[in-house]
């Protein structure tokens, strides 16, 4: 494949873009591989390419009833951090956030990752010692953060209201090497790079039913036919419960929409990412000038990406108490994705009840963030059958063990 550089995009240009070669192919299913993903989200389609660059297996095929990239990868509203309190979240976000430093490099492809700051909000006393409890752990796992003071804040986003009517901001939890990334693009970045080392990404093709002999995957069912496998990778976020049922065991996850909003382009005025998770709302500004606002999930499981109108409503709200200047903006569109939340807000990268099958999902609200590390980890553990170091605290047996990595109170909201 071509290498993507200053001099390719001036060639281009001076024949009027002609010469691009597709990114990816989008070839027909062969009967077998060595190893088959089903789903291309950004943790599919990353584990397919640590798969190829750290272990050598290339004869992969990556199955996806969609577009690649088109569940939540291409939904979320693209916040990065590694600001987490536990030891095993701070150590798979810190080395997906450090893969994210050189990704663009790497894949040859620019997923425009933006390392502007990730401040979230103490906006009661409650918060205040619950992120400075994360500052002293964060110091310990050597993961850059500091609680800074309402000044700081104003300084570092002059458009908020310290004041608001509710609850005045009395610091933030602040990750100078946080920031954002484009979403579609560390999708595609992948899917070019799997599809250079000749793995098959197979879209329009929906996974139906598992084939297993003796306690093992043989193959899957899909709408274009049975295709063997070796092992079988489930990385399909919100559908998870579907295809562990498919393999006949069953997930502690529950699917909800969980739901994203973007305003009208204005100039630039805010060029880090402020979470306020007390009011509940986060929001960016994206290189177009849209604000880019992210909500609530819904209270109820449900399938639908559809956006519901109540969280629209109190998500607004909310960041117009902190934002005044949101009350002035036009909203353009709205949108949701179908989260997979376990009990304890942590991943599951483990291997099932089914000796050659490994799962990676239960991301939640937080995992666009984590994409290039949970690659690695899951690429690592269907390689050697084991999980490695950083898998090994997100095993399905910690919910028969009761050992929950719980971050479902120290991340407030986990995007
Ligand atoms: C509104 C919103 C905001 C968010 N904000 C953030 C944020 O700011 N920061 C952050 O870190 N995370 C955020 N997230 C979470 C993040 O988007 C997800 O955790 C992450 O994208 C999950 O990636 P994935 O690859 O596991 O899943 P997905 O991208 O959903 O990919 C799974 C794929 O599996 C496919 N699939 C399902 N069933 C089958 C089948 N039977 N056969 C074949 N294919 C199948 C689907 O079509 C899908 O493409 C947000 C999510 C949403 C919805």
């Amino acid at each position: 494949m071509k290498r993507y550089s200053a001099f390719a995009i001036a060639r281009e240009a001076a024949r009027y873009h002609s010469g691009w070669e597709r990114a990816w192919r989008s070839p027909e299913p062969k009967k077998s591989y060595d190893v088959v993903i089903v789903g291309a989200g950004g943790h599919g389609l990353a584990t397919a390419y640590y798969l190829g660059k750290n272990h050598g297996i290339t004869n992969v095929a990556i199955i996806e009833k969609g577009w690649l990239g088109g569940g939540n990868t291409g939904r979320n509203t693209t916040i990065i951090r590694s600001n987490y309190l536990q030891d095993e979240s701070a150590a798979i976000y810190e080395k997906a956030r450090s893969l994210y430093e050189n990704l663009s490099q790497e894949l040859n492809y620019n997923v425009m990752f933006s390392p502007r700051g990730v401040m979230m909000l103490a906006q009661t006393e409650h918060e205040i010692r619950g992120y400075k409890r994360t500052e002293h752990a964060n110091r310990l796992q050597g993961i850059e953060t500091r609680f800074i003071g309402p000044k700081e804040v104003k300084k570092l986003v002059p458009i908020i209201e310290l004041n608001g009517p509710r609850y005045p901001v009395l610091g933030a939890l602040w990750q100078p090497r946080g920031g954002t990334a484009r979403h579609d693009a560390v999708a595609w970045g992948y899917a070019r790079a799997c599809s250079d080392m000749g793995m098959d990404i197979i879209q329009q093709t929906e996974v139906t039913g598992i084939k297993q002999a003796r306690g093992k995957v043989t193959g899957v069912e899909t709408t274009r036919g049975v295709i063997a496998c070796k092992k079988l990778g489930m990385v399909v976020a919100g559908h998870s419960g579907v295809l562990a049922d498919m393999a006949g065991f069953r997930l502690p996850i529950e699917s909800v929409s969980l739901q994203a909003l973007v305003s009208e382009p204005i100039k630039p005025c805010m060029d880090v990412v402020v979470m306020a998770n007390t009011v509940h709302g986060y929001m960016s500004q994206s290189d177009k000038g849209e604000m880019v606002i992210g909500g609530g999930a819904d209270g109820f499981n449900n399938y639908s990406q559809r956006g519901s109108f109540h969280h629209l409503e109190e998500t607004v709200r909310a960041l117009i108490e902190t934002f005044p200047i949101v009350s002035r903006l036009k909203m353009l569109r709205h949108w949701g994705g179908i989260v997979d939340m376990t009990g304890d807000r942590s991943p599951i990268i483990s291997k099932t009840p089914l000796g050659n099958t490994f799962i990676n999902c239960g991301w939640g609200t937080g995992g666009f963030k984590s994409i290039p590390g949970s690659g690695w980890a899951m690429a690592e553990m269907m390689a050697t059958g084991e999980p490695g170091d950083l898998a090994a605290g997100f095993g399905l047996d910690r919910f028969r063990e009761g050992r929950f990595i719980d971050e479902s109170v120290a991340a407030g909201v986990a995007h």
